[in-house]
């Protein structure tokens, strides 16, 4: 049986955030391409009923991108909270992973 993907470890490092996964594995995440990537309604958008996405206007300063804290969220997700105020983004294990993968793209 493989275990689910966990954080075994997660540090700010400068401006970014440094994850060590319960697979060995580390993964690096730049705090501004985080925060753009925000996947909650108010930056992100939902899709409609027809699946459609309106994507917000969403503006950033310049303590958008100060990661202040964050907390683990029942075991599948990490909440981070923003200098600016902005803590509603459940970023969810599986897709910091796509994040780095799209980062690196
Ligand atoms: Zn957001």
């Amino acid at each position: 049986m493989t275990q689910p993907l966990q954080p075994s470890a997660i540090q700010k490092i400068g401006a970014e955030l440094a994850i060590a996964w319960n697979d060995g594995s580390e993964s690096y995440l730049s705090l501004e391409f985080l925060r753009r990537h925000c996947p909650c309604a108010a930056c992100g958008g939902e899709p409609d009923v027809l699946g459609q996405v309106a994507l917000p206007a969403v503006t950033y300063n310049d303590r958008s991108f100060d990661l202040t804290s964050w907390q683990m969220v029942g075991g599948y997700a990490i909440q981070p909270s923003w200098g600016d105020g902005h803590s509603t983004g459940l970023f969810s294990y599986p897709y910091l992973r796509r994040l780095e993968r799209m980062a690196k793209s």
